[in-house]
C-alpha cells in the first residue's frame, strides 16, 4: 500500500497545532477525534443550564498568550482575548485578599511588609521574561537554555520556593499564599521542586502578558485552529476512536495527541519493549473534579477587588493550600480543599443572559475519585463570599472519574496526561531531548504527555510537528501567520 500524509490523532490544541503547522508546509493531513465534537480540553458548552455556557476544561489562558506557537499563528488576530489588568486573587480569611496585577508595583504596594521581598523574587525574572519562558515553556528540559543568566534566576528561585525554605523571605501571608494559589495548579505536594517551577513560570507569565480570557471561551481557541486547518487542505474526522495503529497504515507518519499510556496500547507492536517499558513508568497523577455553578448575579465577595480578576485561588494560607495538596497525594478527599475559581461572565458578558453568572471550579482530589467534591468547594467559596449559596441556581459536578470518562487523555481525571513530579518533567515521557519523537517508525507523540506538560499553548503539538517536518519530509518551519509573506 501507498503511504502518504501524516494522521494525527486527537484534536486537542497540541493535536490542532501540529496539524496546522504540518497542513501549513504542504503535507496532507488527516485528524481523527474519538468525540463528536474538536477541542479536547479546549470546549465549551451549555453543561450546567439551557443557555449558559460554560468551559467544560481549561477557561483561562496565560499560556496561549506566552506561547511561541500561538505568537507565531498570531493568535490573538484571530481570537479575542480580554486581558484584565488583575490577573488573579487569593482571599484570606478575616482581611483584605492578595492581588496578582500585571504590574508588578501596583501588586508590591498591596502586599504589605513583603512587598519587597515580593519584588525581588519576581524582578529579576520579569526583567529576563524571553528566557525565563523559554526555560518554562521552551521544549525538553535536557538541552542548552536560551539565556543562561534567566536559567540561573529561575533555577535559584525554584530551588528556594521548592524547599523548606520557601518562607524564609516571607513575613506575612499574603505573598506566599498568593504564590503557592499558583503552584497548586500542577496538583503536586507543596514544597517541591516540580510545583515551584511551575508555579514561578505561570506567576511571571501574571505581572507580564496577563491571564487572559478569550471571547466566547475556549472552543473559540479551537475553532481558529480548526478553521485554519480546514483552509490549507486538513481534514477532521469527529466521532472516530483509534484503538489500533493497524487504522492508520495508509499514512506515512502518525502524531498522537494521545496519553502517553494510551500510545503504548495502541502503538505497542511498532514501538519497541524498552520504549514500551518507558511509556508504563510513566504514571497518572492526581486528578480534577469539577463543580460548575450558574448564580442570579456576581459573587458576593468579601473584599470586593475579588470581581476584578477573573481568576481566583481559594484555600487559605499557604500552609493551609500545601496540607490540603498533601491530603490528595495521601489518597485523601482535603475537607477544605484548594480551589481552582473562574469568573469570566464579567469579562466577556455577551456569552450568557444578562443577569446570570456562569462560575466555572475544580478542586483535586486521588486519581480516579467518585466523591462528589461540591459541599466542600461551595464551603470554600463561601468562606470569602458569604451569601454566595443563596445565589446558586443550578450546579453540575463532573468527578474525576468522568473527567477520565469525558476525555482518554485524562485517565482517572488526570488532567495533566501524566502527573508533574519532577522526575516526569524531565523525562517527559522519555528521558530524551527530542521526547516527541518515538523510536517507532514515523510515529510521534504531541500531546502534554510531553514537554513542557499541560496547558493551552500548542507547544507540544508544534514541536512535534517540527521534528515531522524535518525528520521525515526534509521540510523546513512553515510562516503560521495570517497572512503568509
Ligand atoms: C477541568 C480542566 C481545567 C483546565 N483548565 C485549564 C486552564 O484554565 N488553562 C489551561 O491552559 N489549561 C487548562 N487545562 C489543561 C488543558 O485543557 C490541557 O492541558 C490541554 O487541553 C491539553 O491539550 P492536548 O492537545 O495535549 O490534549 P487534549 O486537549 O486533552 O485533547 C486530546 C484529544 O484527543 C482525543 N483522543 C484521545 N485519544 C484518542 C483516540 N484514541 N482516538 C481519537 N481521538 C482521541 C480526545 O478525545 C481529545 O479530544 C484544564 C484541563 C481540565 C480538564
Amino acid at each position: 500500500m501507498r503511504k502518504e500524509g501524516a494522521a494525527v490523532v486527537g484534536s486537542g490544541p497540541n493535536g490542532l497545532a501540529a496539524a496546522v503547522t504540518l497542513a501549513r508546509a504542504g503535507i496532507p493531513v488527516t485528524v481523527f477525534e474519538a468525540a463528536e465534537t474538536i477541542g479536547g480540553g479546549t470546549r465549551t458548552g451549555e453543561v450546567v443550564m439551557p443557555g449558559v455556557v460554560h468551559d467544560i476544561c481549561s477557561a483561562i489562558h496565560p499560556m496561549a498568550l506566552a506561547s511561541e506557537f500561538f505568537q507565531r499563528f498570531e493568535l490573538t488576530k484571530r481570537v479575542e482575548f480580554v486581558v484584565p489588568e488583575a490577573s488573579y486573587a487569593h482571599p484570606l480569611d478575616g482581611g483584605p485578599a492578595a492581588v496578582a496585577y500585571r504590574d508588578l508595583d501596583r501588586t508590591i504596594g498591596e502586599l504589605g511588609r513583603d512587598g519587597e521581598a515580593y519584588r525581588r523574587l519576581f524582578a529579576p525574572m520579569l526583567a529576563r521574561l524571553e528566557g525565563v519562558l523559554d526555560f518554562g515553556l521552551g521544549g525538553s528540559m535536557l538541552r542548552w537554555p536560551k539565556s543562561l543568566p534567566a536559567a540561573i534566576a529561575m533555577g535559584l528561585r525554584t530551588l528556594e520556593q521548592g524547599s523548606p525554605l520557601w518562607n524564609a523571605r516571607f513575613r506575612e501571608d499574603a505573598a506566599p499564599a498568593l504564590i503557592s494559589g499558583v503552584a497548586a495548579h500542577s496538583i503536586g505536594t507543596m514544597p517541591a521542586l516540580s510545583t515551584a517551577a511551575v508555579g514561578l513560570v505561570l506567576s511571571v507569565t501574571g505581572h507580564a502578558g496577563g491571564w487572559p480570557v478569550p471571547v466566547g471561551g475556549s472552543q473559540a481557541i479551537s475553532r481558529a485552529l480548526a478553521d485554519d486547518l480546514l483552509a490549507h487542505g486538513g481534514r477532521i474526522e469527529t466521532g472516530t476512536r483509534i484503538r489500533d495503529i493497524g487504522e492508520l497504515d495508509s499514512f506515512s507518519v502518525k502524531v498522537f495527541d494521545t496519553s502517553a499510556r494510551d500510545l503504548g496500547r495502541i502503538a505497542a507492536r511498532e514501538l519497541p519493549d524498552a520504549y514500551l517499558r518507558e511509556l508504563r513508568r510513566f504514571r497518572p497523577g492526581n486528578s480534577a473534579a469539577k463543580v460548575d455553578l450558574v448564580l442570579d448575579g456576581p459573587i458576593p465577595w468579601a473584599d470586593a477587588r475579588i470581581a476584578q480578576t477573573p481568576t481566583v485561588h481559594l484555600g487559605g494560607t499557604r500552609s493551609e493550600i500545601a496540607f490540603a495538596e498533601g491530603e490528595v497525594n495521601r489518597g485523601r478527599h482535603p475537607d477544605r480543599p484548594y480551589v481552582l475559581l473562574a469568573q469570566p461572565t464579567e469579562f466577556d458578558p455577551a456569552r450568557n443572559p444578562a443577569g446570570l453568572n456562569a462560575v466555572w471550579s475544580y478542586t483535586h482530589v486521588p486519581n480516579g475519585s467518585t466523591f462528589d467534591v461540591s459541599e466542600r468547594v461551595i464551603a470554600q467559596i463561601e468562606r470569602f463570599a458569604p451569601g454566595v449559596r443563596d445565589r446558586i441556581l443550578d450546579c453540575r459536578v463532573t468527578t474525576a472519574a468522568e473527567l477520565g470518562e469525558y476525555n482518554p487523555n485524562y485517565f482517572g481525571g488526570d488532567i495533566s496526561a501524566g502527573g508533574v513530579q519532577l522526575r516526569q518533567l524531565i523525562a517527559r515521557p522519555s528521558l530524551s531531548a527530542h521526547p516527541w519523537q518515538t523510536p517507532g517508525r514515523g510515529i510521534y507523540l504531541a500531546s502534554s504527555s510531553t514537554p513542557p506538560g499541560p496547558g493551552v499553548h500548542g507547544l507540544a503539538g508544534w514541536h512535534a510537528a517540527r521534528l515531522v517536518l524535518s525528520k521525515e519530509f526534509s521540510k523546513s518551519l512553515p510562516d503560521l501567520s495570517v497572512s503568509p509573506e
